[in-house]
């Protein structure tokens, strides 16, 4: 078997490519999956491909904000601690349950929050305000109210008519609601991508089997998996392949079909067994890179089959897989989700201790924890060792810290923080 020099496999040798551009040739070869009708209550976290109107004012009915009395506002007139106004209570409406009779000038009607407003009552006096007389046949209102007081109109949220959301909303458990609320049983959005993952390498065991001497467990298919389902996509396992370039191709040729996209670890730097870029250099439109970063330097991307299937080709070093993961596959596989904020939240953090490097013509993602200052300011520190194979580390980490190529960064001086978790 020849194996490609390479220059061949679309990189230069030694010569490092800046994240952006990587970032930006991948992002150029995918697009958002065409939109599907989906069941509203299965779309949460999907992006919507189309303009939502309101059918429905929401609320549907004038009610009650409070609980308290139902007045006409102009009986409460001179209403005040020391003189209440004194009314008959004729009846008691709670949600669910309408008043069957209008209320007339001089009466109070009980009413608990979300009941309908009786016909002609404009107003309500909260409990609070009010002292229950003769059992509750009278109430003793200790306060005025204006018209409207306290009653929530018929489409006080959204009328009939209006526009409520539109293509490129990301669907939160709040637009569920609101979905719901108006009675829309279904929607159009970017489905979500079907993302294989595979592993490769000789010295992977599957779970559960003894590891042999020079075999080390597969960390990586979990951990892909795992953010794969955690980012809302439909993870498919698509196991665990040998260094053989026969094996990885038939799963790289069935994984894309059966998936919008790919993600292998593993088989993708310098050396002579590194066979996913060699499969997707004779199978797809290979492109290796040398990205100017640490860790995660070495990725293979190309497109595969009838569908141009995107092939992530991460490194097999378990933090570097997931660094690339999250710089280079975790952007375009929301942007296959119709996403437009394709990368994770940067912000301004201070280092908390020093982050000493050499030159080295790369950029280094530290991963760190970080904490608040009691004013809300982030401080980053180390999560551990900072090996491409200390995962525990990567395991902890809130985020990745942007150490620029130099000398590295001293105690109290600014970071770029890529955030990876709450904090
Ligand atoms: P490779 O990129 O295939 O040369 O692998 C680089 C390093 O990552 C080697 O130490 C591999 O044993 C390790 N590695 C590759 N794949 C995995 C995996 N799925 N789980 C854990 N370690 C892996
Ligand atoms: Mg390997």
């Amino acid at each position: 078997m020849r194996l490609p020099r390479d220059t061949d496999l679309g990189n230069l040798a030694g010569v490092l490519l800046p994240l952006a551009d990587a970032q930006a040739h991948v992002l150029d070869r995918v697009a958002p999956l065409p939109p599907v009708r989906t069941p509203t209550m299965a779309a949460l976290g999907c992006v919507l491909a189309e303009d939502v109107t309101s059918t429905e004012d929401v609320p549907p009915f004038a009610n009650t904000a409070m609980d308290g009395y139902a007045v006409w506002a102009a009986d409460t007139a001179g209403a005040a601690a020391a003189t209440p106004v004194v009314l008959p209570v004729v009846a008691e409406v709670a949600a669910g349950h309408p008043a069957t009779a209008a209320l007339a000038p001089q009466q109070a009607m009980r009413i608990f929050t979300g009941a309908p407003m009786p016909a002609g009552a404009d107003a309500v006096v909260m409990v609070e305000h009010t002292e229950r007389l003769d059992g509750g046949e009278r109430v003793a209102l200790h306060a005025a109210v204006r018209p409207g007081e306290a009653v929530r109109s018929a489409g006080d949220d959204l009328r009939a008519g209006d526009h409520v959301f539109g293509p490129g909303e990301t669907i939160t458990p709040g637009h569920l609601g609101v979905l719901s609320g108006l009675g829309v049983a279904d929607v159009v959005v970017h489905p979500r991508p079907r993302v294989g993952v595979l592993s490769t390498g000789d010295e992977l065991v599957e779970p559960g089997r003894p590891v042999a001497p020079g075999q080390i467990r597969d960390s990586n298919r979990a951990a892909l998996l795992a953010l794969v389902a955690t980012n809302g996509w439909q993870a498919v396992d698509l196991g665990l392949v040998r260094d053989d370039e026969a094996a990885i191709e038939a799963a790289v040729v069935d994984g894309a079909e059966r998936c919008d996209a790919i993600l292998t670890s593993g088989g993708v730097s310098m050396g002579d067994i590194d066979l996913v870029k060699v499969v997707l250099d004779r199978i797809g439109d290979l492109r290796w890179m040398q990205i100017a970063i640490r860790p995660a330097k070495p990725f293979a991307f190309g497109t595969v089959g009838e569908r141009a299937t995107p092939v992530f080709g991460l490194p097999g070093n378990p933090v570097s897989s997931l660094v690339s993961f999250e710089l280079l596959a975790r952007p375009a596989l929301r942007g296959m989700a119709g996403h437009s904020q394709l990368h994770r939240p940067e912000v301004a953090a201070t280092a908390a201790e020093p982050f000493p490097r050499q030159p080295d013509g790369k950029v280094h993602y530290v991963r760190v924890v970080a904490e608040r200052d009691p004013d809300g300011a982030l401080r980053v520190r180390s999560a551990g060792g900072q090996g491409s194979h200390h995962l525990t580390a990567m395991a902890r980490a809130h985020g990745l810290a942007t150490i620029p190529d130099g000398g590295g960064v001293a105690a109290g001086d600014p970071v770029r923080l890529l955030l990876l978790a709450e904090v």
